[in-house]
């Protein structure tokens, strides 16, 4: 008999949780097909999506910050699994996305490229659901796609890694 090394148990786990009033604003902002931040008033780098304190200094976040929706890719990863909550199909790429004005990169599908055409250092812009769909979720960005921008210098992001 081959011994066990492991198995396969599908596990699920639905969270809930109370937004506060950093995350609501955010939130809120997506509704309005706006991306709001937060900015450390001891260390001034810019939080979005804002925790409502800066984990660096430890004080409250509370000067409210609009970012556009340009950004860098930092980081990326190609996916070539089927998401439950995806409806891409595989191969996809995710990145992180260092949002121009903003210090703490977002998360995002990239999209409207070959998936293998993301790059570090990549300028992407947000797609936008239609107005008539913008709700309070994060769902309003559709993804990222490439904009017509040079590939920014690896100086401008690589603190954000
Ligand atoms: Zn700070």
């Amino acid at each position: 008999m081959s011994e066990i090394t492991n198995i396969v148990t599908p596990i699920r786990l639905d969270y809930t949780y109370t937004a506060g009033h950093a995350t609501q604003r955010f939130l809120l902002g997506m509704a309005e097909g706006r991306i709001l931040g937060q900015r450390c008033p001891e260390c001034a780098k810019v939080y979005v999506p804002p925790r409502g304190a800066c984990p660096k200094c430890g004080v409250p976040t509370t000067d409210e910050v609009e970012v556009t929706g340009k950004g860098t890719v930092t980081t990326f990863c190609i996916v070539r699994i089927p998401s439950d909550v995806l409806s891409v199909p595989p191969p996809f790429t995710c990145a992180h996305v260092l949002l121009d004005g903003a210090d703490l990169p977002f998360f995002a599908l990239i999209q409207e490229c070959d998936f293998d055409a993301v790059r570090m250092g990549m300028r992407v812009e947000a797609v936008w659901a239609p107005k008539a769909e913008l709700a309070a979720t994060f769902e309003s960005i559709r993804y990222f796609r490439p904009i017509d921008e040079p590939d920014a210098p690896y100086e401008t992001y690589k603190e954000h890694l």
